[in-house]
């Protein structure tokens, strides 16, 4: 959408003492005008812009009325570019980075970015950042000193850009204000005198924002969520603007000299040509400096632009500043056309197709058996062959059925002549025998200056039947005689036609058939009988001839219908092979139907047996060690008992030496008890109780 540049004047608080008092700048809402010490305004000199800041005003008012929004903006993927003009000491630095107490735009515009990037949930940001001085038309990278001199380039990629300028990704706000504090050493390296070289350069400082969509899938179009958006913001703090305002704003011809800032100067050029409208837009000379160049998309391209001009209310900055307000009333004609940068890249495209491909993959997967798809393909081209095949047939078979056809008619027109002919040989005896003969002088027949008539006869078709013209030659063979003497007239040929009558257009088409002429005789109308016989016998000759031809046709025919029945065997076999193919097709099907069915109850069958296997091998796992458990116990028993039986047999024999031993003694004591009673008899009671 075409907006104008946002155009903003800023007025900083008095600095020395103005010794004169003459005239001073008001300011009242947007409007800033030269008005004499308590008088009036000097005419001509008021000028209206967006806003006009006077010197209360403060850099967090500047930054929330001036440039919030182009800031805002850049997040959301428009280029944007704030710039500070205006002479040396009016204020541009303290604007553009302000002082400990009042940041300036560039630290607010840097903490706001990442602050509203912080909000938005559904992004992705990368944040990269550069710092560049152009100094004497040399631009200077701040971020490394080692990067000087560097050259503009142009790509359909990147646009315009500078070539090896160092590019640091932040990822916040500290971040970038740490790389800027860096930048500022960087730019008095070197320098003795540091206030005249900032007079004299202008530093840009670059940020590009670039963001896509983290949510692919809410969406559904993926082709809008991989767009990347890239947006390129330049806060830029230019060079003072004392000799080219004098110049450029009242074409005062330019003192050349090594002061003179050729960028501000084109800057100056190029805002006069771009304020001038659309007709003196022709060529815009942005490529004349390094700084026009840069900013060329900020100047009446696609970007959301804001300037602020800077003013010096002394009375003895009143020219300067009449030239600030000039090129900024200039400045604020510039319309541009800001829209959002998206593009899609290598990466996002190839994110899309490979979505595509994995729903090509889907789709074939969801249909059925690729293989079937294949064979039914097969089989039905096959079938469409046959078809063909077949449709060919036909139409040659039709073909011989309309020769055969006509070969019929021809046969019988040959017949019909051969008849004709021979009641024609029987009627020119019968004639002969009479001894007279017809004669009709105006007959339009060929006529011969001795009165004989010679009709022309042609076959053709069904058709044969014409008289030659007077005018015309005898042909070199004619289906008849020409010596035909008493037939001449039209009611004979009439009557031989059945009727027709002859059409001289298929006469011309008709192929002649060569048989043998007879030369004209001179014959005379009272010819002999002997001339008579001979015709005859020369139409009898005649008469052999065509029935042999015809006999010929006949067997011809007699082949060709042969050939026909051959045909239409092979026409039939080639159905019936059709239909085999046709069955076989069917067939196929089926199998393949009841062989996947197969497949499918042998899978159930595999996967039940599978199942029950598992089963068994778990209840095989559980009998083993059952069956371990048990020979374990039983190795213990055996063990167990082996040991009882050694005990028993242990105690056995200790037994049996006991007993042995108990038997021992009781031998001795039964023995000493003997001897005893030997020694000491008792009574038999007292023995008794023993
Ligand atoms: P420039 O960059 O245009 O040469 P500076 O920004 O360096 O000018 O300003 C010159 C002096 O004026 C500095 O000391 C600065 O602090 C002071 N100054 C400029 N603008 C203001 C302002 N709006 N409020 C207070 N001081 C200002
Ligand atoms: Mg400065």
């Amino acid at each position: 959408m075409a907006e104008k540049i946002c155009v903003a004047v800023r007025v900083r608080p008095p600095i020395s003492q103005d010794s004169s008092s003459g005239i001073f700048w008001r300011v009242e809402d947007n409007r800033i005008s030269l008005h004499k010490l308590h008088g009036s305004p000097i005419s001509g000199i008021s000028y209206a812009f967006d806003y006009v800041f006077d010197e209360t005003c403060s850099n967090a008012k500047v930054y929330e009325l001036l440039t919030k929004d182009v800031i805002h903006a850049a997040v959301d993927g428009f280029n944007g570019t704030a710039f500070a003009y205006g002479q040396t000491s009016s204020g541009k630095t303290f604007t553009m980075n302000g002082s400990p107490n009042d940041p300036g735009i560039i630290h607010r515009a840097v903490n706001d970015i990442f602050q509203k990037i912080q909000m938005i949930s559904d992004r992705e940001f990368l944040i990269r950042v550069s710092y560049m001085e152009i100094y004497n038309e040399e631009i200077n990278d701040l971020f490394a000193v080692e990067n000087q001199k560097l050259q503009i380039h142009e790509s359909l990629e990147r646009g315009i850009f500078v070539a090896g300028l160092r590019e640091e990704i932040v990822n916040n706000a500290e971040q970038v204000i740490k790389l800027l504090e860096s930048g500022e050493v960087n730019r008095h390296f070197g320098e003795t005198n540091m206030n005249a070289r900032s007079s004299r350069s202008h530093t840009i400082f670059r940020m590009v924002i670039e963001s896509k969509g983290t949510d692919i899938h809410s969406s559904g179009d993926y082709s809008s969520c991989d767009a990347i958006r890239v947006s390129v913001l330049n806060l830029v703090d230019l060079a003072g603007s004392e000799r080219i305002a004098k110049t450029g704003a009242d074409g005062v011809r330019l003192k050349e000299g090594k002061y003179i800032n050729k960028s501000l100067m084109v800057l100056g050029n190029v805002i006069n040509k771009l304020s001038n409208g659309a007709k003196q837009r022709a060529h815009i000379p942005y490529r004349d400096s390094k700084l026009t160049r840069i900013l060329q998309t900020a100047l009446g391209g696609n970007a959301k632009t804001s300037i602020i001009c800077t003013l010096a209310p002394e009375e003895v900055h009143v020219e300067e500043t009449k030239g600030t307000l000039l090129f900024a009333s200039r400045a604020k004609r510039i319309t541009n056309c800001a829209q959002v940068n998206e593009i899609l890249t290598d990466a996002a495209l190839l994110k899309r197709q490979q979505l595509e491909i994995e729903e090509l993959r889907r789709k074939l997967q969801g249909s059925r058996s690729e293989v079937l798809e294949q064979e039914i393909l097969k089989l039905r081209n096959d079938m469409l062959k046959y078809e063909l095949e077949r449709e060919k047939l036909e139409t040659e078979l039709e073909e011989e059925r309309r020769s055969h056809k006509e070969r019929e008619q021809r046969l019988r027109d040959q017949q019909l002549k051969i008849e004709t002919l021979s009641s024609l040989v029987s009627d020119g005896d019968r004639s002969s025998s009479q001894g007279s003969m017809k004669e009709s002088p105006t007959d339009e027949c060929n006529y011969r200056g001795d009165g004989f008539k010679t009709p022309c006869f042609k076959a053709a078709g069904n058709v044969f039947v014409a008289m030659r013209s007077n005018n015309s030659e005898l042909p070199d063979f004619s289906p008849l005689p020409d010596s035909f003497s008493n037939v001449a007239d039209e009611d004979t040929w009439f009557k031989m036609n059945k009727g027709y009558v002859a059409d001289f257009d298929s006469l011309q088409t008709t192929p002649a058939r060569k048989v043998q002429s007879f030369p004209p005789q001179d014959i005379t109308p009272d010819c002999s009988n002997d001339n008579y016989k001979e015709e005859l016998q020369n139409l009898k000759r005649q008469l052999e001839l065509v029935i042999k031809e015809k006999n010929k046709l006949e067997r011809k025919h007699e082949e060709e219908v042969q050939l026909n029945g051959r045909l239409m065997g092979e026409i039939s076999e080639l159905k019936q092979e059709l239909d085999v193919s046709n069955n076989s097709l069917e067939a196929s099907k089926e199998r393949y139907g009841s062989l996947e069915r197969e497949f499918q109850l042998l899978k159930e069958e595999r996967d039940s047996l599978l199942k029950s296997v598992s089963e068994s091998s778990k209840k095989l796992t559980f009998v083993t060690d059952q069956k371990e458990n048990i020979l374990k116990d039983l190795n213990w028993e055996v063990q167990r008992r082996k040991d009882l039986e050694a005990e028993i047999k242990q105690f056995s024999v200790a037994f049996a030496s006991r007993q042995r031993s108990l038997a021992s003694i009781h031998g001795e004591f039964k023995s000493k008890i003997e001897k005893l009673r030997a020694e000491n008899p008792v009574p038999l009671h007292k023995s008794l109780q023993y």
